[in-house]
């Protein structure tokens, strides 16, 4: 259980570097106590560069440099809801046919998910809620799509994923409705992006992230019923080191 998401995800960065991984499966990485974060990188050597890395995710975004980004389009349709509780998050599992086209490279949507508050910050200050939506190209590179929520109204879009949220973890689950990733992005689609890694072990790099600067609205409620379930699931914002965060112009 406790290694679902990362030995998924390790698969599709590198299977062949990462192989082996699986007896790490005992080791219970988590969000505090011995298991957190600021030990991640000694509970397994394959974790290793959740200490020693320098380009890791989450980070803070003050400060971006406004960039003539390269150009990007979502490309997303509705998907049935397959759901899991993997103990680390809740996450839905896209059906084929989505994704985004990042300077000419198209990246297949996988699945998305969330953390309990939000990883990215802004002035060392989190959001409540963050979306993140993992992408992969046929080279086995991943983009990331990071959406932050703020307390409003509530999110429709949400709706029928937070209506039957698993509380406890267990087995991927097929529920009723749909659900569309296009519904979840913010009208305006300017975006901060910097080279990062993924945020829970084995903590690889080179993954592609892409933020949205502008949030999404989501209820009290239903920050309250995610929070339920994980009161936090955030790794703390990683050193920037040499890494630039750029920013589209606030002009589209
Ligand atoms: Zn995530």
């Amino acid at each position: 259980m406790a290694g679902k998401t990362w030995r998924i995800l390790a698969g599709l960065v590198c299977a062949t570097a990462l192989s082996g991984i699986a007896a790490s499966d005992e080791v219970h990485w988590g969000y505090e106590g011995p298991g957190g974060p600021e030990h991640w990188g000694s509970l397994n050597p394959a974790f290793a560069a959740c200490a020693g890395g320098t380009e890791q995710s989450p980070v803070d975004l003050t400060g971006a440099t406004v960039s003539d980004l390269s150009s990007l389009t979502f490309d997303y349709a509705p998907s049935p809801i397959t759901v899991v509780n993997n103990g680390h998050t809740i996450q839905v599992d896209y059906a084929p046919g989505s994704g985004l086209v990042l300077d000419g490279d198209r990246y297949e949507l996988l699945q998305f998910h969330f953390h309990h508050g939000s990883e990215h910050t802004l002035d060392g200050v989190r959001s409540p809620l963050e979306l993140h939506l993992v992408h992969r190209n046929v080279s086995g590179a991943l983009a990331v799509v990071g959406v932050l929520f703020e307390a409003g109204s509530a999110n429709e879009a949400l709706t029928p994923l937070w209506s039957q949220l698993p509380a406890e973890a267990g087995p991927a689950t097929s529920v009723a409705g749909e659900v569309d990733a296009a519904a979840l992005l913010p009208e305006r689609r300017t975006t901060w992006r910097y080279p990062g890694s993924l945020t829970t072990p084995p903590c690889t790099e080179g993954v592609s992230w892409i933020v949205m600067t502008e949030p999404v609205a989501l209820s009290a409620e239903q920050i309250e019923a995610f929070g339920a379930i994980f009161a936090n699931n955030a790794r703390p914002a990683q050193p920037l080191n040499e890494r630039v965060v750029r920013r589209d112009a606030e002009a589209q």
